[in-house]
C-alpha cells in the first residue's frame, strides 16, 4: 500500500469513529430524556387530586343531606307527636318542615352533581393511569433500544481504534501530522478520494498533472482548491 491508500484507509477509520462518537454522545443525551414520562405522571398526579377532592365533596353533601333529613324528621315528629298544640306552634312547625323539605331538594342536586363529579373525575383518573403505565412501558422499551445500540457502538469504537493503532505505525511522523492538521481544517476529512477526475471532497475536476502527481505512490498531493490529500483508488 502506498501512502495516499494508508491514510485514505486512516481517514475511513477516523470517518466511522466520528460517527460513531457523535452517535454515541446523542444515545447519552436521549437516554436522560423523559420528558414524555414526566409529562404523563404530571397528568396522573393531577386526576387523582381531582378524584381525591371529587369524592371529599361528595361526602359533604352526603352529610349535608343526612342532616337535613334528621331536621326534618325532628320537625315531624315535634308536628305529629301530639305534644305541641298551640296553633301558631303547630302552624310554625308546618312552615319550617315545608322550607326544611324545600332545602333538601337543594342539597339533593348538589349530592347528584357531586356524584357526576366523581364518576367523571374517576375515569379521568383512569385513564391517566392506564396513559401513565404505557408512557413507563414505552420509556423502558426506548431505553433498551438505546442500551443496545449504545453497546453495539461501543464495540464497533473498541474494533476501530484498534484498526487505527495499526493503520498508525506505517505512517510516517510528518505525514500523520499533516494529515491530523488537515482533518481539524477540514471538518474531519483530510483525504479526498478521486473520482472521474474529481475530487470528491469539494467537487473540482482536476487537471492531468494533479491526477498524474496523485497516482504517484512516492509523494502526497493536495487538491489545488480544497488542500486534502488526493487518493486515486
Ligand atoms: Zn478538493
Amino acid at each position: 500500500m502506498n501512502l495516499s491508500q494508508i491514510l485514505y484507509r486512516l481517514q475511513q477509520i477516523d470517518s466511522q469513529l466520528d460517527q460513531s462518537r457523535t452517535r454515541l454522545q446523542a444515545i447519552e443525551t436521549a437516554l436522560t430524556e423523559d420528558a414524555a414520562l414526566r409529562q404523563a405522571q404530571m397528568n396522573a398526579k393531577n386526576a387523582e387530586e381531582v378524584y381525591r377532592s371529587a369524592s371529599k365533596a361528595l361526602r359533604t353533601a352526603e352529610a349535608n343531606v343526612t342532616a337535613q333529613r334528621i331536621k326534618i324528621e325532628q320537625t315531624e315528629a315535634a308536628l305529629y307527636g301530639g305534644r305541641v298544640r298551640a296553633p301558631k306552634e303547630l302552624q310554625d312547625l308546618q312552615n319550617e318542615s315545608v322550607s326544611l323539605k324545600k332545602y333538601l331538594g337543594t342539597l339533593e342536586d348538589q349530592q347528584l352533581d357531586a356524584m357526576l363529579a366523581v364518576e367523571e373525575s374517576e375515569n379521568a383518573h383512569k385513564s391517566a393511569q392506564a396513559a401513565l403505565q404505557q408512557a413507563i412501558g414505552t420509556q423502558a422499551e426506548h431505553q433498551a433500544g438505546l442500551k443496545g445500540e449504545q453497546s453495539e457502538l461501543l464495540k464497533t469504537v473498541d474494533r476501530l481504534t484498534v484498526e487505527r493503532q495499526a493503520a498508525v505505525t506505517s505512517i510516517a511522523s510528518d505525514a500523520l501530522g499533516a494529515y491530523e492538521r488537515l482533518r481539524q481544517q477540514r471538518r474531519g476529512i483530510a483525504v479526498a478520494k478521486v473520482t472521474g477526475r474529481t475530487c470528491s471532497a469539494c467537487g473540482t475536476i482536476l487537471n492531468t498533472s494533479v491526477v498524474q502527481a496523485a497516482a504517484s505512490p512516492s509523494q502526497l498531493t493536495p487538491c489545488p482548491t480544497c488542500g486534502r490529500i488526493l487518493y486515486i483508488g
